[in-house]
């Protein structure tokens, strides 16, 4: 390991976390290029599927997920006047995978799960207020080039930096796509749904031709989530009225709970046009974002990083030729525009369903696809994405 050339994983997020791990988990050194001063402790996404438990099991990161996380084994679709349009339970997916479950647990958990698992280790470095400016592909080797002209060399180059991502930028790769017009807003409170809603899961999805929401607890809190119109200013959202309007929408006679964090962003539908450029690699939103419907923006990122590696591992051992990346282009962008971007936009159609015969379509999906118990399990493959990762390794 001494004599190679290390693997320069730019970003310290939870995808760069990942590809670290695996990575060192083969035998390869990699350096970690982090902009911040310290591992991020944004909250953020909060869902891990159970393929990606079950990846992150073999990282061993899984299991202080659980313990810091919360096993939500029901998935529940209601109406905003509280009538349950259809109930899965992940239980019955107990034959695919060890994780029969959604984990809600905060992102920034496992980065600093992974960041503890790998620090001592031969092999990992990371470098904190390391802003990459720049990357270049060397043809036999990459160097990446800090803010203040320091240049770090490497044998591959990957960018999990982010959806602003400077890798992406330097390698010239067009990030094509849409933005929503409206924005998102998360309101986290302590308050306990589920003492004054009978039956609500932990995870549950409110269709409403209105104003849409969802209800998504965590540990210790329940995060809210609303679009926001275009015209609303971030002033007005600021208020404690606009929370309480908001909060009106979920109980009737009730919005007086109190908010702990307020996150507001912009939601984007984008896929970049490639996941490479010679030795410059992309995974995670550097290379695709998505509504948060569904969970699986975040989840999709893990899986292209493990992805990644398995094949960074057999070129750099000399078992594989180059080639192989762009099967790893073919496999990951191929099931991220197939599968990833049509489903979350058909989640926010779904639930926003305008007319009459959208929602009775919608209710009808649901009814059917919850009706029996082979039908609900083919359903919850796609929504936990063990579908996407079947049809990727089919990809040749
Ligand atoms: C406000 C917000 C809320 C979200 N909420 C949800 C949610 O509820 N559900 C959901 O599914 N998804 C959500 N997402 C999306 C989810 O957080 C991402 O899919 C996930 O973080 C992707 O991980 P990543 O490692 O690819 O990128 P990131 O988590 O963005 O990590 C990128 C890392 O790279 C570093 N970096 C950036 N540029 C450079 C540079 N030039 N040089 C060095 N380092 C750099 C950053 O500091 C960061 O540590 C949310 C995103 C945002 C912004």
């Amino acid at each position: 390991m001494a004599d190679m050339k290390p693997v320069l994983i730019v970003g310290a997020g939870p995808v760069g976390m990942v590809a670290a791990a695996a990575l060192l988990r083969e035998g390869i050194p990699v350096t970690v290029l982090e902009a911040g001063p310290t591992i991020s402790d944004e909250m953020r996404a909060s869902t891990f599927h159970a393929p990606t438990l079950d990846m992150l099991d073999d990282l061993g990161a899984a299991k202080d997920m659980i313990r810091q996380g919360l096993k939500g084994p029901i998935l529940q679709y209601r109406q905003r006047d509280q009538a349950v349009i259809a109930q899965f339970d992940f239980g019955i997916l107990a034959d695919v995978t060890r994780h029969p479950f959604r984990l809600q647990c905060e992102q920034f958990k496992l980065t600093r799960i992974l960041y503890d698992l790998l620090r001592d280790k031969p092999g990992f470095s990371i470098r904190f207020d390391a802003q990459v400016a720049d990357a270049v592909d060397h043809g036999d080797h990459v160097e990446a080039v800090l803010e203040d002209g320091t240049r770090i060399a490497g044998s591959y180059l990957i960018g999990a930096d982010g959806a602003r991502s400077a890798v992406r930028k330097a390698a010239g790769i067009a990030f094509e796509g849409f933005t929503w017009p409206e924005r998102f807003l998360v309101l986290s409170t302590e308050f306990d749904f589920a003492s004054i809603i009978p039956n609500l899961a932990d995870v549950t999805y409110y269709a409403d031709p209105e104003e849409w929401f969802f209800l998504l607890r965590v540990p210790g809190v329940w995060r809210c989530m609303f679009p926001v119109a275009p015209e609303v200013t971030d002033e007005e959202i600021e208020t404690d009225d606009f929370a309480r309007a908001r909060f009106a929408r979920i109980l009737a006679g009730r919005d007086d709970y109190p908010v702990r964090h307020r996150t507001l962003y912009r939601v984007h539908q984008r896929v970049a046009e490639t996941f490479r450029k010679g030795r410059l690699l992309l995974a995670g939103d550097a290379a695709h974002i998505n509504n948060p419907l569904g969970g699986m923006g975040l989840n999709g990122g893990v899986h292209d990083a493990v992805n990644l590696v398995e094949k960074l591992a057999r070129i750099i051992r000399g078992e594989a030729g180059e080639a192989e990346l762009d099967r790893y282009v073919r496999q990951r962008r191929g099931i991220t525009v197939e599968h990833v971007q049509r489903q979350t936009i058909q989640n926010k159609k779904n639930l926003e369903a305008k007319t009459p015969e959208d929602q009775a379509d919608f209710r009808d999906r649901m009814a059917e696809a919850a009706s029996d118990p082979a039908k609900a399990h083919a359903y919850l493959l796609g929504v936990s994405m063990i579908n996407s990762l079947k049809r990727a390794a089919e990809i040749g």
